[in-house]
C-alpha cells in the first residue's frame, strides 16, 4: 500500500497506558486521526461501536479477511482477533490527516514494515511489570483469567521494545504524553 500521509503507531503491553497516551496526542494535535480497529472481542460497557472499535462477530471478521480488507490483523488473544481495515486508513488520508494507530506489538511491526520511513513506531513502557499488573487490576475490566493472559503477553511484548524507533516510559501520564508529543512533532517536522 502506497502511503498518502504519515503514520504513528503506538504499541505497548495492555495496561501500559497506551490508550491514554493516544487520547492525549489526539487532544493536542488536530492533524492526527485515530485508526478505529476491527475486533471480535466483546464490547466493554463504556465503549461505542464505530468509535472505539468496529465490533464484529467471528464470521463477519473472517469474511473481511477472506475479502482482503485488512492492512494487518492478528489473533492478539486466543480466539480474539484485531485488525486494521484499509478502508479506515484511506478514509483518514482522504481527510489529509496523519494516522495514529493503537495496536499490539506485532501489528506495529507489520505496519512499520509496510510504511517504512513514513511510519514512526513508538513503544510505551510501564515502569515495571508489577505496575502493569496493578493498573490492569484497578481497571476492573478483566477477569482473573484474562488478567493472566494479558500479563503473560506483556512479558513477551516487552522483549520487542528494541525493534521500535522510540520508547516512552509511562510513569506519570502527563509527562509521558508530553514526551510522546515531542517525538511525534519531531517526526512530522512541525514545531512542538
Ligand atoms: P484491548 O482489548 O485492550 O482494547 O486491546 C488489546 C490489544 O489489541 C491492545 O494491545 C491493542 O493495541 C491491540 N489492538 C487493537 N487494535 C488492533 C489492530 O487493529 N491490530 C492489532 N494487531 N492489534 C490491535
Amino acid at each position: 500500500m502506497e502511503p498518502r500521509g504519515k503514520t504513528i503507531v503506538v504499541a505497548a503491553p495492555s495496561g501500559a497506558g497506551k490508550t491514554s497516551i493516544v487520547r492525549g496526542l489526539l487532544a493536542q494535535h488536530s492533524f492526527l486521526a485515530f485508526s478505529i480497529s476491527a475486533t471480535t472481542r466483546k464490547k466493554r460497557p463504556h465503549e461505542v461501536d464505530g468509535k472505539d472499535y468496529h465490533f464484529f462477530t467471528n464470521e463477519q471478521f473472517h469474511a473481511k479477511v477472506e475479502n482482503g480488507d485488512f492492512l494487518e490483523y492478528e489473533e492478539v488473544y486466543k480466539n480474539t482477533f484485531y485488525g486494521t481495515l484499509y478502508a479506515e486508513v484511506n478514509k483518514i488520508w482522504a481527510e489529509n490527516k496523519h494516522i495514529i494507530f493503537d495496536v499490539d506489538v506485532e501489528g506495529a511491526l507489520n505496519i512499520k514494515e509496510t510504511f517504512g520511513d513514513n511510519c514512526l513506531n513508538l513503544f510505551i513502557k510501564p515502569p515495571s511489570l508489577y505496575t502493569l499488573y496493578e493498573r490492569l487490576k484497578n481497571r476492573n475490566t478483566e477477569t482473573e483469567e484474562s488478567l493472566q493472559k494479558r500479563i503473560t503477553k506483556a512479558e513477551k511484548e516487552l522483549k520487542y521494545q528494541t525493534k521500535f524507533d522510540q520508547i516512552v516510559i509511562n510513569d506519570k501520564l502527563d509527562v509521558a504524553i508530553n514526551d510522546a508529543s515531542k517525538i511525534v512533532c519531531e517526526f512530522l517536522k512541525i514545531p512542538s
